[in-house]
């Protein structure tokens, strides 16, 4: 539910140029609620911008009007521009403006409402406008009832309730995790509108590359390693396996969640070697949360069963500091 709604409902009640943000490396539910919203609101005549810190992953290439989307990576000067002009900024799927780098620094102290849309734990307070629910399956879901709140249903329109689906589609990895009776209401809405459930899941997940399953085959049988002892999966990439199958960005997508697939596997890690950074994302089964893994040893968060961080250290010194880690963690790992 959205904080102050009667007030986001009057601001919005004029035409207002509008901003929507969200988090760097933007995934599907990321894009979806952007330009989900992006629709909803150009069809109520607002002057509408989107906005990411970094580029967008190819599979969501086919979404209508996503090249529109301003890449600070590329052009900072618009992401700039636009964020002075702006009314009103939303930020979806992140809830700390150090998510968003330096498009966190402009947005701080722009003079533009700030309105959070976003399902992680521990939201930072930095909105005028707040739907913060950890419990929600996807940014898009809360998107879809901000239209509602909004009493917006009129506006939906089949590309509208796609952006959504696609967000939802993605973050429950295909309705395994974090689905609910609402949720399935939810869809059972969007496909009321005319959703293509079909043609969506098959636009996202029928587009891979050949490098893509030979990439996955590489994991799977060269660089996973399963520690019984600690019902724990790790698989790394290096530096070397980025260049020799021409890893982009995006491309390692939904990897780590093979590891899940073993019966007794609880925590699985995933660890590449980035350009400047080692990248860790963690995925858990059931109770066991990962959240806090990522959050006090890796600089990161996310959800419970799905989160993320990264280290300095060199790609072998990380994947040692994460097994150190995985004794205190042991009676829960093995309970
Ligand atoms: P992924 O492993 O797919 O990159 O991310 C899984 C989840 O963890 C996402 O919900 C994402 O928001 C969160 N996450 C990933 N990396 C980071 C990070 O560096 N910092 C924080 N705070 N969250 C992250
Ligand atoms: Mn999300």
């Amino acid at each position: 539910m959205m904080e102050n709604i009667a007030e986001l409902k009057a601001f919005l009640s004029f035409p207002r140029d509008i901003a929507i943000v969200t988090h760097r490396n933007p995934d599907g539910d990321a894009i979806g609620s952007s330009l989900g919203l992006y629709h909803f609101l150009k069809e109520q005549g607002h002057g509408v911008n989107m906005i990411s810190p970094s580029e967008y992953p190819d599979t969501f290439a086919w979404m209508p009007e996503i090249q529109k989307m301003a890449i600070y990576d590329v052009d900072p000067d618009l992401v700039r521009n636009i964020i002075e002009r702006s009314d009103i900024i939303f930020c979806l799927d992140f809830n700390a403006l150090d998510r968003i780098d330096k498009v966190g620094e402009i947005i701080a102290p722009a003079r533009a409402r700030k309105a959070m849309i976003d399902h992680h734990l521990y939201p930072e307070p930095f909105a005028d406008f707040v739907s913060s629910d950890t419990s929600a399956s996807s940014t898009c879901e809360l998107v879809f009832e901000f239209i509602k709140e909004m009493n917006g249903m009129r506006y939906m329109t089949p590309l509208i309730g796609e952006c959504l689906f696609t967000g939802i589609l993605t973050d429950t990895g295909s309705f395994k995790y974090s689905t609910s009776a609402k949720l399935y209401r939810i869809v059972a809405e969007l496909l009321e509108a005319g959703v293509d459930d079909y043609k969506v899941q098959d636009l996202i997940f029928n587009s891979l590359k050949e490098k893509h399953l030979r990439l996955l085959g590489h994991c799977l049988n060269n660089r996973m390693e399963i520690l019984e002892e600690y019902n724990t999966g790790i698989i790394t990439l290096t530096k070397e396996d980025y260049a020799n199958f021409d890893i982009q960005r995006g491309d390692t997508e939904g990897i780590v969640n093979y590891l899940l697939k073993i019966k007794n596997v609880k925590m699985a890690a995933f660890i590449t070697e980035q350009p400047t950074i080692v990248k860790i994302s963690l995925r858990s089964k059931g109770d066991f949360s990962v959240q806090e893994i990522a959050r006090r040893h890796f600089k990161g968060g996310g959800h419970r069963n799905a989160s993320g961080g990264y280290s300095f250290q060199s790609l072998q010194a990380t994947v040692l500091r994460f097994k150190n880690l995985l004794p205190r963690y042991r009676l829960q790992l093995m309970a």
